[in-house]
């Protein structure tokens, strides 16, 4: 936001200038068009949806819903892409979703008491109080996603790692961060306080 708030000009429809709308916008008109999916596509939704429901179900019951709100917006994101098509959502991004036992991962999770650690301090433990199967998910997640872009400096990640809450960076652009505000800084997509403990990497190649 500060950094585009330099760089950029707000606009918002309802401004006027002069007395006039900035923008003329035709009054919105609405309609709903049933559309019958793919075979294909349909069954991923489904089985997505089905998986969709059981996470986002745990993480309610576990009253942790808010500490893996971006899990759920993942999940939301990944449900329209299938609904546009199912080549947007291609497997090995949604493996980590769908994945029984990362379910079963992220419920333990969030029942161990993901609550509370938002606020002071970095959260309790780090990577080294992981249990086996989040730590599974997560070097899962990082594995898919180590060709990808890193969200702090563009470029692909070199060398990725991920976090405890579940957000992939070059390991030098994260560390960079954390050591820039003395070593407990937040999480530059999720806020959640991060410390170098904080971060997990790929195992070496055999
Ligand atoms: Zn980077
Ligand atoms: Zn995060």
């Amino acid at each position: 936001q500060v950094l585009m708030g330099s760089v950029a000009l707000r606009r918002e429809k309802t401004m006027r200038v002069a007395g006039r709308p900035l923008v003329e916008l035709p009054p919105r008109s609405v309609s709903v068009v049933q559309v019958e999916l793919a075979a294909e596509d349909r069954a991923k939704y489904d089985r997505l949806e089905g998986a969709a429901a059981r996470v986002v179900g745990g993480l309610l019951a576990a009253g942790a819903l808010m500490e893996h709100y971006t899990t759920v917006l993942e999940i939301i994101l990944r449900l329209r892409q299938v609904c546009d098509s199912g080549a947007l959502c291609p497997d090995h991004l949604i493996a980590h979703l769908l994945a029984d036992d990362a379910l079963d991962a992220l419920r333990a999770a969030a029942a161990a008491g993901g609550r509370g650690a938002r606020g002071g301090g970095a959260q309790a433990g780090g990577a080294a109080k992981l249990g086996e199967a989040e730590r599974a998910r997560l070097l899962a997640h990082l594995e898919a996603a180590a060709g990808e872009e890193c969200p702090v400096c563009l470029s692909q990640m070199e060398p990725p790692c991920i976090t405890t809450c579940d957000h992939v960076f070059c390991r030098d652009c994260i560390a960079t961060v954390i050591e820039g505000k003395g070593g407990v800084a937040p999480c530059p997509l999720c806020r959640r306080q991060l410390s170098l403990a904080h971060l997990l990497d790929l195992p070496p190649p055999p």
